[in-house]
């Protein structure tokens, strides 16, 4: 396994069970992870739920992490989190959740396989990402040269709340 050096950016989100101990239960995890070392951790965000509206609201982070495991890799890793956290993928495509680990970046690739999309499809828009992805990395630009900064004067933060 090569040592950790890519530089990933991880969302994680909430909305179940006691939605800010499943997210500090899960950056635990993400230290656990082979060959992959936190870098920076964003403050927690509350935000509304994007829909349906009548689910509880959500609590988001962002997470910076060095790995040395394939994108592929990674996800696999992040999916048995959720799995360990007792998400079951039987509920519908974005209704309530205990956790949501999305890779955001991998380095500065673009993938696009049927189980991986890097950047992640919601990255661009939703400000529950943006806002804290900015908080650990502002200067950041995506694959496409695409500054963070861009993206950020042209999406609201209304209903965003740090909560701790
Ligand atoms: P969302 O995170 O968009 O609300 P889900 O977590 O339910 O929705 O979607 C999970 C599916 O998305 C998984 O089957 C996974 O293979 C796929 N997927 C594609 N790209 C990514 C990515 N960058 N990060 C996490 N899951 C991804
Ligand atoms: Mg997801």
């Amino acid at each position: 396994m090569n040592k950790p050096h890519i530089s990933c950016y991880i969302g994680l989100g909430s909305n179940l069970d006691n939605p800010t101990e499943q997210i500090q239960c899960s950056l635990k995890a993400i230290t656990s992870i082979p060959a992959t070392n936190l870098i920076a951790q964003s403050s927690l965000y509350r935000s509304p739920p994007l829909c349906p509206p009548t689910q509880p609201d959500y609590i988001n982070a962002v997470v910076e992490v060095n790995t040395g495991l394939t994108a592929h890799q990674l996800l696999t890793h992040l999916q048995l989190i959720e799995k360990a956290r007792g998400r079951t993928r039987t509920t519908a495509r974005f209704g309530p959740r205990t956790i949501d680990l999305d890779l955001l970046l991998y380095d500065n690739l673009t993938i696009n396989t049927p189980k991986l999309i890097v950047p992640h499809p919601g990255l661009s828009s939703r400000n529950f990402v943006l806002y804290p992805l900015a908080e650990i990395a502002p200067d950041l630009r995506l694959p496409s040269g695409t500054p963070l900064k861009d993206l950020l004067a042209h999406c609201s933060a209304t209903g965003l709340e740090i909560i701790k």
